[in-house]
């Protein structure tokens, strides 16, 4: 492939709304144009490589056991209406409507679709186990489609469900994933984690994101020092190094004047405290009722847990706050007549500092069980950086990290009891069938790879993944029958070859255009060629520079060189 032959021009600038590495280098590259928010046209160097991410994908499911299949991105909107999803989506569901007046919409992933599929292509306990899979466009209406390929409002995902007679059977297909999942991602260049996550809309139970750490990444990941399995910060379990006692308080709770304190920095500066002797007493609406979730005022509530322990919440808002009475950043839990839930580790402290309920006023010397009684002690908080591991005691550290995979063992979540799956077993009756479900994010794993593998000067694709093996800048005039033959050989050897050789571009341009799209190995024909007929080498990732004869033998051994 010749570089004038592609369609897509690189840029020296990167759109001035692109904040990540990924982002910028796949648009200055020419492999991603961005046409809407979250929504982009591949270019003939993207196209590439998402199919070579695909296609590695693909081998590694095949070879668990996976069939694969397509299914539909148009579809019936009463298939999401029987299932529930319809609604429960929310505006992340693309809905649209045919000439007929009919629902259809566009899938955000595909249970709905391939329960009905099995429900008549796979009956009886003969045709278990099966794990269909596909590759296809996905499409979310995300609330914030920004990082570029990280979020895209129409993405690229591998998602395979798995059928099984019996919850043994779903454990079996769940670890095949599991380790199809760790062979692609190896085989991408990835080294993603497998840690313990929280199911999203999906539901189940058990299920495992497999997170890419990197900087860039919007996740929080826990990990711990002794390598414990980690977890999404979501559903971390830790405890900090110190207990939240701080001695013997005063015989009863003192009120101080605190104006105009309403932070914990600004409260625990004023008494000489650490802010870690605060309470943070926070207000959520649960349904009808307001209820006071109380924790350290070191840390940061954890919506997820706390939706585990109250259902649905919201915070109260500040007019909410105006009516009913209490003084937003003065209020407290002792005397406060409304339900209390607690985090555990304030499980008999002692001599803390709480808001008073009443402008500029707060309590210090307040004990709980003493001054305060909550209704229910519960983990409600964020595991934070140095807490200690439940595990084992080590430490803890967070990490952020992109999630290219997820997946979950389905435990009759209500959404899938509607579609009500099931199979004919062996005694002729019906039974429900054990579903696992399974998402590989494909167009985000490019991203992810981009995030891992790039530098000031562009992208260092892994080989496995890479657009074309090698860049072959030329410089030396008329070798147009040498670039030629070079071609066909390497070729033939199966090695993919982008050669540069734009007349009236500058050398300087076509090494920089070669460091941006990142392939493997660099080759330069030029003043070595001319000399003793060697081209000058260069692996991408490393910088290392050596001379190779120019036969496709010694070409493929140096690109061997090459991560
Ligand atoms: P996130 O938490 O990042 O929004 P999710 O948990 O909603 O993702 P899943 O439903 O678990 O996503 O989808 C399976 C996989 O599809 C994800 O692990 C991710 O790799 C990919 N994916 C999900 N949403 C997007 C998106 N908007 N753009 C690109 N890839 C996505
Ligand atoms: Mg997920």
């Amino acid at each position: 492939m010749r570089v004038q032959d592609l369609f897509g021009q690189t840029l020296r600038d990167a759109p001035s709304d692109a904040q990540i590495p990924s982002h910028k280098l796949l648009v200055r590259g020419a492999f991603i144009r961005q046409v809407a928010a979250g929504v982009f046209a591949w270019l003939p160097l993207g196209f590439r490589v998402l199919k070579r991410i695909e296609q590695i994908v693909r081998e590694e499911m095949d070879r668990a056991g996976a069939v694969e299949l397509l299914m539909p991105v148009l579809q019936p909107g009463d298939l999401w209406q029987r299932s529930g999803r319809w609604e429960t989506y929310g505006p992340v569901l693309y809905r649209l409507k045919d000439r007929s007046d009919r629902d259809f919409c566009l899938p955000p992933t595909q249970e709905e679709m391939i329960i009905m599929l099995a429900s008549t292509e796979m009956t009886s306990y003969r045709d278990l186990p099966k794990i269909p899979y596909h590759i296809q466009w996905k499409f979310r209406d995300e609330p914030r489609s920004r990082g570029g390929l990280l979020r895209g409002r129409e993405f690229y995902m591998k998602d395979a469900y798995s059928f099984d007679a019996d919850e043994a059977g779903l454990i079996g297909s769940y670890e095949k994933m599991v380790g199809a999942y760790k062979a692609s991602f190896e085989r991408c260049g990835l080294t993603a984690v497998q840690i313990e996550a929280s199911p999203g809309e999906i539901g189940g139970t058990v299920n495992h994101e497999f997170t890419q750490p990197c900087a860039a990444g919007e996740d929080r990941f826990v990990a711990c020092e002794n390598g414990d399995p980690t977890a999404n910060t979501e559903v971390a379990e830790g405890r900090p190094a110190l207990a939240y006692d701080f001695g013997e308080a005063s015989a009863s709770p003192e009120r101080v004047h605190t104006p105009g304190r309403v932070t914990v920095a600004d409260v625990a500066g004023m008494l000489g405290a650490e802010p870690r002797q605060l309470v943070k007493t926070m207000l959520y609406k649960a349904g009808k009722e307001i209820v006071a979730v109380v924790i350290p005022g070191d840390r940061e509530v954890n919506e997820y847990k706390l939706r585990k322990t109250l259902g649905p919440v919201e915070l109260l808002k500040d007019a909410e706050f105006a009516s009913s009475g209490i003084a937003k950043g003065f209020s407290g839990p002792v005397d406060l007549g409304l339900r209390i839930v607690a985090d555990v580790l304030l499980q008999g402290a002692r001599n803390l500092i709480t808001g008073a309920n009443e402008a500029d006023y707060h309590l210090t010397g307040v004990v709980v069980g003493r001054d305060f009684t909550p209704d229910e002690f519960a983990d409600l908080i964020l595991v934070a950086d140095g807490d200690l591991c439940a595990r084992c005691g080590g430490k803890l550290s967070i990490e952020r990290g992109i999630e290219v995979g997820h997946i979950f063992q389905l435990t009759g979540e209500d959404y899938i009891q509607r579609l009500n799956p099931v199979y004919t077993a062996e005694d002729g009756t019906q039974k429900p069938l054990y579903m696992g479900c399974y998402g590989l994010g494909v167009s985000r794993a490019v991203a992810a790879i981009v995030e891992t593998h790039h530098d000031d000067r562009g992208i260092a694709w892994p080989r496995s993944v890479a657009p074309y093996d090698i860049a072959l800048v030329v410089l030396a005039k008329d070798s147009d029958n040498v670039v030629d033959a070079l071609e066909g050989q390497l070729e033939a050897a199966g090695l993919s070859l982008l050669v540069d050789d734009r007349a009236g571009v500058s050398a300087g341009v076509k090494f920089a255009d070669a460091d941006l799209i990142g392939c493997p190995l660099q080759l330069v024909l030029g003043k070595t060629y001319a000399a003793w007929g060697m081209l000058e080498a260069k692996v991408r990732a490393t910088g290392e520079k050596f001379e190779v004869d120019a036969s496709a033998d010694a070409i493929a051994a140096a690109l061997q060189r090459c991560p």
